[in-house]
């Protein structure tokens, strides 16, 4: 066991057996770069949800999808699960995985505690694995590669925004330091 002392500005506490990182001090306002990022991830994902993922032609007949339609035609195609797993993984979790730290770190920005920032903190990190925008995005690359030999593929705004979120979303987990969103919500008041 180690007892928490402070650090100096940019120090690292590491475990006097095997060296492990501990706790590191942070960026004063890296929280506040976080809460940045994920307003920007938020607008990104709107912007993916929004617009078409891909456009394909086959003999002169246009067709464009959306994420959801892509999620209610394999609905409708008999594809039930695949249909509810496309939409936990590439939809329902990266928004409440957001939605969950903009409430904390908004939270934590205007010193707000009884916003029930505690069990929304454990809830981002509960849904964390089930988000998969990356195995999304490499499955559309996969298809649409295979696709261009028989349509002419577009590829759509979504699709770039979806690798834009994935860069954001990537970036708000780095930059946001848990260890001082906890001492903050532990503080007495
Ligand atoms: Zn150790």
């Amino acid at each position: 066991m180690h007892r928490r002392i402070s650090l100096p500005p940019g120090g690292e506490a590491r475990c006097v057996r095997c060296r492990a990182l501990l706790y590191r001090v942070g960026r004063p306002d890296a929280n506040e770069r976080a809460l940045a990022l994920a307003l920007a991830a938020c607008i990104v994902l709107i912007v993916a949800n929004v617009f078409p993922i891909v456009g394909l032609e086959v003999k002169g007949v246009h067709n464009s999808a959306t994420l959801f339609s892509a999620v209610q035609s394999l609905w409708e195609d008999k594809a039930q699960a695949v249909a509810v797993l496309v939409f936990v993984t590439t939809i329902f979790v990266p928004v409440a995985e957001l939605a969950g730290l903009i409430w904390v770190l908004a939270a934590l920005r205007f010193g707000i505690r009884n916003w029930g920032a505690v069990p929304v903190l454990h809830f981002i990190e509960s849904v964390k694995p089930w988000g998969m925008v990356e195995v999304f995005m490499l499955g559309v690359m996969v298809s649409l590669v295979k696709l261009a030999h028989i349509a002419t593929v577009e590829p759509g705004v979504a699709l770039f925004s979806f690798a834009a979120l994935m860069a954001l979303i990537a970036a708000a987990a780095a930059v946001f330091d848990a260890d001082a969103a906890w001492q903050q919500l532990e503080a007495p008041q």
